[in-house]
């Protein structure tokens, strides 16, 4: 058996009767010298090819040009013209399309083989070989070759062309990579900023519990890198803000809310809050993950507690400070009036004396009763006097910004408003109404109403501890200011005393407040009064005229 013959010999190569050509079946173009392996090869692939055969390669590069098949088939050793010639004269021509080509080798032509392989072929068989084989892989090439012309065919109808494809695929890769690469730059500076920053930041799930947080906000609440994840921002917060916390993350959750933004208090693991200014939003859902929240939180612990330390100092000032001005009122009254006083004294008993003698002496007596009447007038004049100093002195009048009055008044009094769990509702018409006062005293009056609200508030359940401060302008002219709280109200054996200097029914009560507040708001030509009508706890409301 010759080296090139295929497995079976075929010692009478006898044509199998070659079929008309079929159109639609793909066409194969063999060449081979050896006339057996020839004929095997026709009747291995007559069935379903419209196969062509030659005898060498110049016959084959006639055909070839003459009809391009869908596959060539060559032997490589052969005359005239070998096979590596014949591929490389039909890969020169540059109207000749891409047709695959699989080469018949023997086992010697190794290098050859891959050398064929690199630049003109795209399969090879190594003889000898077996019919299924053969069948196998020309079915695959002759697949290949006709999906890439319908590809082809395709891409034609829109003037491009399949290299166009590749390289527009290749250059998406590309840019796909650039991306991929900026991505990746992104992502290591988003790290960066994450890992490092003082800023707490945290992924949670539509129920709040925390995906991941960045070591700031394990810190900031008392966790380790291991123990942070499924921790519940709702759970953690304060038990005052806890169902608003759980309203919000709903209403973000749900679309409601696009972003809130809150000033609230966490539980720290191990004990102690942490005070913190937080933003959350909401992250979309994307492909099987559902919506998510990032929540930024800042620690303001050291500055609320500077704050609440402020305000405890002002308060405790202002306390002191009131006994310094009743002290002093007191003392100077106690001076003044004294000596009168003593005089009057003095002379009544002397007025006595003279008319208990045998003989009364009626000059006498009427000289000291008018001493008496002078030194009373004179007391009397003092006490006019220092009314008069109370009412006129210190009332410096000013336009109102009643909307940031009340703003700093609440941001002074936040620590004290949040730590008894007090929720405080302003009400204010736009625009608010314009009226004058004296700034100072006029904040001393609302926190008079604000303290004394919180003082009742304490009795009340926590969560039902609200105060409204209403604003509202008076139809002539001037503001009206009603602050109304949710305690238990004022007793009715109260009432009639409320507004008396020294009533207090708290222990450590002066009993000042409310008597102090009326006089300022009466020396500014208004009235303070408890205001019944209203129900719920206790409502005072003073007016201020326009003027
Ligand atoms: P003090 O606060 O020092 O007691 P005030 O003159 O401010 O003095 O208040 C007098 C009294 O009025 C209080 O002791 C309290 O009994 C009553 N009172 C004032 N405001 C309220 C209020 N909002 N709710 C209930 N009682 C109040």
């Amino acid at each position: 058996l010759p080296a090139d013959a295929a497995a079976p010999a075929l010692h009478a190569p006898e044509l199998a009767p070659t079929p008309a050509f079929r159109p639609g079946q793909p066409r194969v173009l063999v060449v081979e010298d050896n006339p057996d392996l020839r004929h095997f090869l026709h009747d291995v692939l007559v069935d379903e090819y419209n196969v062509t055969l030659e005898e060498d390669g110049d016959d084959g590069i006639k055909a070839a040009l003459a009809d391009p098949p869908d596959l060539i088939v060559t032997d490589l050793m052969m005359p005239r013209c070998d096979g590596e010639t014949f591929l490389r004269t039909l890969r020169s021509r540059p109207d000749f399309p891409n047709v695959p080509a699989l080469v018949l080798s023997a086992r010697a032509d190794d290098a050859l083989r891959e050398r064929l392989l690199e630049e003109l072929a795209q399969d090879y068989l190594t003889k000898p070989f077996s019919p299924q084989e053969l069948r196998a892989r020309v079915h695959n090439l002759v697949t290949v070759k006709r999906t890439v012309d319908i590809l082809q065919k395709e891409l034609q109808t829109q003037a491009s062309d399949i290299w166009e494809l590749t390289a527009g695929l290749v250059e998406s890769r590309k840019s796909l990579q650039r991306s991929f690469t900026a991505l990746q730059v992104a992502d290591r500076r988003w790290l960066g900023l994450y890992e490092n920053t003082a800023v707490g930041i945290a992924l949670a799930d539509r129920d709040g519990r925390i995906l991941s947080a960045n070591p700031a906000l394990q810190h900031m609440l008392g966790y380790g890198p291991d123990d942070i994840a499924g921790v519940s921002l709702i759970a953690i917060t304060e038990a005052s803000e806890r169902a608003t916390t759980a309203r919000n993350v709903h209403g973000l959750v749900d679309g409601e809310l696009p972003a809130y933004h809150t000033q609230k208090r966490y539980e720290r693991r191990g004990g102690g809050y942490l005070w913190a200014n937080v933003s959350a939003s909401r992250i979309p859902a994307m492909a099987e993950d559902g919506p998510m929240l990032a929540v930024i939180v800042e620690d303001i612990t050291s500055r609320m507690e500077a704050e609440r330390s402020l305000a405890a100092t002002r308060a405790e000032l202002a306390r002191v400070s009131r006994f310094t001005a009743m002290g002093e009122l007191v003392a100077s009254i106690a001076h003044e009036v004294n000596q009168p006083l003593a005089a009057v004294i003095t002379n009544s008993q002397a007025a006595l004396r003279w008319l208990s003698l045998a003989t009364p002496n009626l000059d006498e007596v009427a000289a000291a009763l008018h001493r008496v009447n002078r030194d009373a007038t004179l007391a009397g004049e003092v006490i006019a006097r220092i009314r008069k100093f109370l009412r006129a002195g210190e009332l410096r009048r000013e336009g109102i910004d009643i909307a940031r009055l009340l703003d700093e008044l609440l941001q002074m009094l936040q620590a004290m408003l949040t730590d008894n769990g007090v929720q405080v509702r302003v009400q204010l018409p736009d625009p608010p109404p314009a009226f004058t006062a004296d700034a100072v005293q006029l904040q001393q009056v609302i926190l008079n109403l604000i303290v004394n609200a919180v003082d009742a508030l304490r009795d009340t359940p926590a969560g039902a501890r609200a105060l409204a401060i209403i604003v509202s302008a008076e139809p002539t002219g001037g503001v009206r200011i009603a602050v109304h709280d949710s305690g238990p109200g004022i007793r009715p054996e109260s009432e009639a005393k409320l507004f008396d200097a020294f009533f207090s029914t708290k222990p450590d009560g002066l009993g000042m407040g409310l008597a102090i507040s009326r006089s300022i708001i009466e020396n500014h030509g208004g009235r303070l009064w408890l205001d019944r009508t209203q129900p719920g706890g206790a409502c005072f409301v003073f007016t201020l005229p326009d003027a």
